[in-house]
């Protein structure tokens, strides 16, 4: 029997195994199910060895665990680490749930369950391969090692301390992380790098407390104002970003990425039809894709300041908000991913922070 075959005959009861996986309801975020996380994991474990991966362990981490598997009898040949995650987010709003979250249903040929996405289906789909390979050829093209986590959703508190601490039995040749989706139902996805993010919150205060804008209005700088107008100044309006060096060492895109970015399948009327909007937006002189994907992009993520409120309010607010992120790419100088120092943004060169009418506070977020 080939691999193939292998998989089409066990169709039904690998659907079977994914719905029971589904059903363990491993919310990493909620200590009450901390015994849920620690079943996935056993699962997954479990899981590992009928596949004929070998040292299959769950390992404790001081947080949720993590289950390590290995085959390592390919030799001369790379060894890969295959990565995943086996808890899920919470359930909230529970109210939305046309199904009890953990309680799958599959409705025209899809499954829906929480963490069915995100990450039990697809990591569960690595397990699946191992499990053909090793049953019908008995053995694997290289070597592999399979690193399953259950704190992702949290962050992964533990991990450095734990990746550090087992170092040697997790050294590879490349990670293959089975955490993502596929670009299309009918056309798997690779990514092979990601952007960097860097965040910023900046905080402006006007007058020491809120007063009447009847009173004061047009007597004093009104902080949403000021904040406004320094968020504008980020970006000219064919949307190039104008902070001071803000591309200053980004590689520019070569010959070979543009023709790489450009193969891959994209509609961009299916894609502005999905989005509900009439056009797209961007620095000009690039595609959709290369905007996405090949330039550092700056956006606001949240503004807020004064009345919020049904109706109106006479008030000229002491403070003004925003949280803005940046997507970050590789830069000239190194030949690796690497996050930028934070953006120097020019809220402080801003004419806003100058005015002794106005005190501006620009703190990064912890991303
Ligand atoms: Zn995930």
């Amino acid at each position: 029997m080939t691999w193939q075959e292998y998989l089409d005959s066990r169709r039904t009861e690998s659907e079977q195994e994914l719905l029971d996986f589904l059903r363990i309801p491993s919310i990493s975020a909620l200590p009450a199910h901390a015994a849920d996380v620690h079943r996935a994991g056993e699962w997954v474990a479990a899981r590992l060895s009928r596949a004929g991966m070998q040292n299959v362990e769950l390992m404790e981490t001081g947080g949720h665990p993590v289950v390590y598997a290995d085959w390592l009898h390919a030799e001369d040949k790379p060894t890969i680490l295959i990565y995943g995650h086996f808890d899920t987010q919470p359930v909230d709003p529970i109210e939305l749930w046309d199904n009890p979250p953990f309680e799958p249903v599959i409705r025209e040929r899809r499954v829906y369950a929480r963490g069915a996405s995100d990450d039990k289906g697809n990591m569960f789909a690595p397990i699946l391969a191992l499990d053909a390979l090793l049953k019908t050829t008995e053995k694997l093209p290289i070597n592999v090692k399979c690193f399953f986590e259950g704190q992702e959703e949290i962050g992964s508190p533990t991990l450095p301390a734990f990746i550090a601490a087992n170092r040697e039995k997790l050294a590879c040749d490349f990670v293959v992380s089975a955490d993502g989706g596929q670009w299309e139902e009918d056309q798997p996805a690779l990514a092979i790098a990601f952007k960097g993010l860097c965040a910023v919150q900046i905080d402006v205060t006007g007058p020491a407390y809120d007063v009447h804008s009847g009173g004061y209005g047009g007597a004093i700088q009104n902080p949403i104002h000021a904040l406004v107008s320094l968020l504008d100044s980020m970006r000219g309006k064919d949307g190039h970003i104008l902070i001071e060096g803000f591309y200053e060492r980004v590689r520019p895109l070569s010959a070979e990425d543009r023709a790489q970015i450009a193969a891959v399948p994209f509609n961009e009327t299916t894609y502005k039809t999905k989005l509900g909007i009439d056009d797209v937006f961007g620095e000009a002189g690039y595609t959709t894709l290369e905007r996405a994907w090949g330039r550092p992009t700056l956006e606001l993520n949240g503004i807020w300041g004064g009345f919020q409120g049904e109706g109106t309010k006479t008030v000229l607010p002491s403070k003004a908000h925003a949280k803005i992120t940046a997507a970050l790419l590789q830069i000239r100088s190194q030949g690796k991913l690497s996050r930028r120092s934070q953006p120097t943004c020019n809220a402080t060169r801003h004419p806003a922070s100058r005015s002794k009418s106005m005190c501006l506070k620009v703190a990064p977020i912890p991303t």
